[in-house]
């Protein structure tokens, strides 16, 4: 599979489609999600083009790789969720519903989440 140049995020990469930006620099883009999950559900981007998490690890360096989860950390403490708890998900590929083929880390936040998967493994 190749990277998708027009893929939703790609488009809000380049600022086709407009986000509610929540924080930017050369190669991070963090906006809020369309559809949220919880009061806080961030998503944060590479600006390079990675598919998934799979690719990012596989094709980006340690360096951006480690700056990129620096920054996802940060951008928790400015979302001020660091005290009351919060859950990163990162879904590659088709069994874990990737629905946006650009490489994404939603933070999502500011209430009780429950279980891991609710309704699915922990009540089998
Ligand atoms: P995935 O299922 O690929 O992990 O997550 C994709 C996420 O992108 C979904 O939570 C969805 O709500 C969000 N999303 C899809 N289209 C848009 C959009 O145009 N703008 C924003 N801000 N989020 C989007």
């Amino acid at each position: 599979m190749s990277y998708d140049k027009n893929n939703i995020f790609a488009k809000i990469i380049k600022g086709d489609i407009p986000c509610s930006k929540i924080y930017e620099d050369d190669s991070v883009l963090a906006f809020k999600d369309i559809n949220p999950v919880a009061d806080i559900h961030v998503i944060v981007v590479p600006r390079g083009e990675y598919i998934s998490f799979n690719d990012f690890c596989l094709k980006a360096g340690s360096e951006i790789v480690a700056s990129f989860f620096k920054r996802v950390q940060k951008i928790a403490e400015e979302l001020n969720i660091v005290d009351s708890g919060y859950r990163l998900i990162m879904n590659h590929g088709s069994d874990a519903s990737q629905s946006v083929d650009h490489f994404h880390v939603h933070i999502i936040g500011g209430k009780a989440l429950g279980g891991l998967i609710p309704g699915d493994i922990y009540t089998r």
